[in-house]
């Protein structure tokens, strides 16, 4: 890292990354040459896209085709009342860059779908789902998987919330080895229907933020092949080991469906 006066600002802007040994001058330095792609600035599209950015991230893209609501205001603290009736993608994207200006941005005001998937995602070191629905949560999962795309997925309703992460590597398990297909409808809870308290999703946005980061540097262990649960009224976490599933749609023998990508 260069150390004019620039430099010095970045030095000191990511002095306690540096001194993670984890991290250090080299971790920083690749970091700012990382990429990260956000599906959804919403409650945890809010918590993930800031602490990718303050750790210097140095290519962010993130999709959101809403406007922000009041409703939104209790768990989605990227927004303020000001924004009320803006894009999210259009306020997102002022918040990050006024937050660390080495970040380039990349906002989409769109849904991420077949159609649009590969354009949007190819070619990010790893992709961060925050979205709130499970039709989203298959198509990114599915992408990424064929793309070999790291992924860090999430979920969070209420108190409590899941999180994993999914990496192509020998005995690592796919997203549909534990969820082989989507839900039906109405069979799993929903925040729009159950409520979800703000700081649940940030605990869960947090831990996605450092999934994310080990797997740009390449450090620790990650949730490729676990699943952490957390209770926020029992106050507890849990692991879960995931193994691959033999008769997965898409990772088993043969794979029963048509890769993306
Ligand atoms: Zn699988």
């Amino acid at each position: 890292m260069m150390v004019d006066a620039q430099g010095f600002e970045a030095h000191s802007r990511y002095a306690r990354n540096l001194l993670l040994k984890e991290v250090g001058e080299e971790g920083q330095v690749r970091l700012l040459k990382s990429s990260a792609f956000v599906v959804g600035a919403g409650g945890l599209g809010s918590v993930v896209l800031p602490y990718l950015a303050s750790a210097g991230v140095g290519r962010i893209g993130l999709a959101d085709n809403d406007a922000v609501e009041a409703s939104n205001l209790n768990r989605q603290i990227l927004y303020r009342g000001t924004d009320l009736g803006k894009r999210k993608a259009t306020s997102a994207s002022a918040s990050l860059q006024a937050l660390n200006p080495d970040c380039e941005v990349l906002a989409i005001d769109e849904r991420i779908v077949a159609a649009n998937i590969k354009k949007h995602l190819s070619g990010y070191g790893v992709v961060i789902d925050c979205s709130d629905n499970f039709a989203t949560k298959f198509l990114v999962s599915d992408y990424c998987w064929s793309a070999k795309i790291p992924l860090v997925t999430a979920g969070v309703v209420a108190f409590s919330g899941q999180v994993m992460a999914v990496l192509q590597g020998e005995g690592n398990p796919c997203y549909r080895c534990l969820l082989p297909d989507e839900p039906p409808p109405g069979s799993t809870p929903e925040s729009a229907a159950e409520g979800i308290l703000g700081a649940a999703a940030g605990v869960l946005g947090s831990i996605q933020a450092i999934e994310a980061i080990k797997i740009l540097l390449g450090i620790g262990s990650t949730l490729a092949r676990r699943l952490l649960t957390y209770d926020g009224l029992k106050a507890e976490f849990r692991t879960f080991e995931r193994t691959p599933n033999p008769d997965c749609p898409l990772c088993g023998t043969p794979p029963k469906l048509t890769k993306l990508g």
